[in-house]
């Protein structure tokens, strides 16, 4: 998901600008600001910032423009490491990295492609139809009914509440008057069927979902009846993608009286709390809390309070939260947790309670070392030695996880307190040197494997210009593999044909960059055949009938001879041509 998102942002910044910021980067001054870097040969190496480790297996090659690390895989160029150091996305990398380099980004400013502008204007027009729909005699009942719920006509303006009839004609109507059909289609909120069209959002309350500039790209609908499902959204589209937003946003950032934001389950919790003073709360859009949400949170703020139910759901919603802090929380950034009485959300608490208990209750929110140790310790006996075990087992799986060494030593004074348990147990491995043998043995066949796809990307990226066919060969290859293995591999070995720079970009990409080797045009042919031979051996079940047809044309290297004697020896179906074959190369070698 993350990946078709950074391609669509990507494309408003020219590639060329991205791939020339790349080029003109230094890596070693770059990472450098992030890394205190040693030179060692031609190279420069440091204790691994996205692993712990005592010796150093980061590597950096000015030459190269890359980073590799040895112990966790982790690699790529200048852009990469900032995303993962940082915790940005594409364009913000990007946006970071121009700004290390004192350049400006330069926007494309209409690729058609990312033009979102009639889009939002319908999105505006619904939002202000459905509104104005509140003055209508006939939806009366909608007005009482959000009168009940708590609603003032303020906030339903504030927040633009409105309600979506059955009937629709007149907005469609007026839609048609200023958009096209696909337009209308594109937006959401209308479909397609042989009658024709029809409204998204039916009998609905709708609450309007605006983006961090403001700009109209949803609804969430909620029925007043027992009707199913209680909550609608908008489809995910191009200019709407539930992982990125959050409800209330746009307004919540201009609350200039708090340093926090206060993250709730739904957008009734965000309306209520407006409704009784609290500004500053989001709603995450029925998908789970993500690294998008956070960045966009802490990119403005400091402090990100999560306020879920107090039920399994909640408590799984906020473990999920926690897990996602612990990558993001460092210097003086902090998350909260705040459970609520049982049976009570934001929305009820306060319309109870008010504003002041609310504020006490934020106030006395548990941190995130208290959390952690609460969540773990659930169902637990803390004086049965096996229960101690299974929570410090849980514990130890979260601390690859934490980034901020100051997160990491009160997180582990907290759980070795409250334990008794001696807070080098918790960083240690648990049976260091029992190894199950099989794990070992799976291990080394992956890796001559990788060895041999190593080589071959290698091999792609610096001289398949000497071999074009046979590189080809191998694209297409790729390009039509169903096996899951080559899948993965796909759009990175697909972008070294292209030279797509975003596309190249992985860990095995950067990890074979790495390779030292001079090879001549001719050695590194041979090698490409043979490591290619060796991965459509396992993977490819029409290299047989390709090798078949080479040697049909008398086209066959001697090792390719062998290779394809395997394949029909290993095949039971083979027929008469095929086995006659098999004898001729008998007779060949
Ligand atoms: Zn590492």
């Amino acid at each position: 998901m993350r990946t078709g998102l950074i391609k669509i942002m990507a494309n408003s910044i020219p590639k060329d600008f991205i791939d020339r910021l790349i080029d003109d980067s230094d890596i070693v001054a770059v990472l450098s600001n992030y890394l205190s870097l040693t030179k060692k040969g031609s190279n420069y190496t440091c204790c691994c910032p996205f692993h712990e480790e005592k010796t150093p297996s980061f590597s950096v090659s000015p030459q190269k423009s890359i980073y590799h690390c040895f112990g966790c895989g982790k690699g790529g160029n200048v852009l990469s490491f900032i995303m993962d150091y940082e915790g940005l996305n594409f364009v913000e990398a990007v946006e970071k990295l121009a700004e290390i380099n004192n350049v400006t980004v330069p926007r494309q400013a209409n690729s058609a492609q990312n033009d979102f502008t009639k889009i939002y204007e319908i999105n505006e027009q619904v939002a202000n139809f459905y509104f104005d729909a509140l003055k209508d005699n006939e939806n009366k009942h909608i007005v009482e009914y959000l009168k009940d719920r708590g609603i003032s006509g303020t906030t339903a303006k504030n927040f633009k509440i409105g309600f979506a009839n059955f009937n629709q004609h007149k907005l469609l109507a007026d839609l048609k008057k200023k958009f096209s059909d696909k337009e209308i289609l594109e937006s959401g909120n209308f479909m397609k069927n042989e009658k024709g069209f029809y409204p998204f959002q039916r009998n609905r309350v709708t609450f309007p979902i605006q983006n961090s500039s403001g700009k109209f790209i949803g609804f969430g609908g909620r029925v007043i009846d027992d009707s199913q499902p209680k909550y609608l959204n908008s489809k995910d589209s191009k200019f709407f993608n539930k992982t990125r937003e959050l409800y209330g946003f746009n307004n919540a950032k201009k609350d200039k009286k708090t340093d926090s934001f206060i993250v709730t389950e739904g957008y009734m919790d965000v309306v209520m709390l407006s409704e009784h003073g609290v500004n500053n709360a989001v709603a995450s859009l029925g998908t789970a809390f993500s690294q998008n949400h956070i960045n966009s949170m802490f990119k403005m703020r400091k402090k990100i309070i999560y306020c879920f139910d107090s039920d399994e759901a909640g408590l799984k919603a906020a473990w999920r939260a926690l897990q996602i802090s612990l990558k993001n929380v460092f210097d003086d950034r902090t998350v909260r947790f705040l459970f609520l009485p049982e049976n009570y959300d934001p929305d009820s608490f306060i319309k109870e309670h008010g504003q002041e208990e609310f504020a006490k209750k934020l106030e006395r929110s548990m941190v995130l070392e208290s959390f952690t140790y609460q969540y773990l310790k659930r169902g637990m006996k803390l004086d049965s030695p096996e229960d101690v075990r299974k929570i410090i087992f849980e514990f130890k799986k979260l601390i690859p996880m934490i980034r901020s060494e100051t997160l990491k030593e009160t997180l582990l004074q907290k759980i070795s307190t409250e334990l008794n348990i001696n807070k080098d147990i918790l960083l240690k491995e648990d049976a260091p040197d029992v190894k199950p043998i099989f794990k070992t043995q799976k291990k080394i066949e992956k890796k001559n494997y990788e060895n041999e796809l190593l080589l071959l990307i290698f091999i792609l990226e610096n001289f398949a210009n000497s071999f074009q066919t046979e590189a080809n060969e191998f694209y297409n290859f790729v390009q039509g593999s169903k096996n899951q293995e080559i899948i993965e591999i796909k759009d990175m070995i697909l972008g070294i044909k292209e030279q797509d720079v975003t596309k190249k970009q992985t860990p095995l990409f950067t990890k074979a960059m790495m390779i030292d080797l001079k090879l001549t045009k001719e050695e590194a042919y041979a090698e490409f055949i043979r490591a290619s031979d060796v991965i459509r051996l396992e993977y490819d079940e029409s290299f047989a009938d390709y090798l078949i047809n080479l040697a049909k044309k008398k086209e066959l290297t001697t090792e390719r001879k062998e290779n394809l004697q395997k394949l029909l020896n290993l095949r039971d179906n083979n027929s008469i041509q095929e086995e006659e074959l098999i004898q001729d190369l008998n007779k060949y070698s």
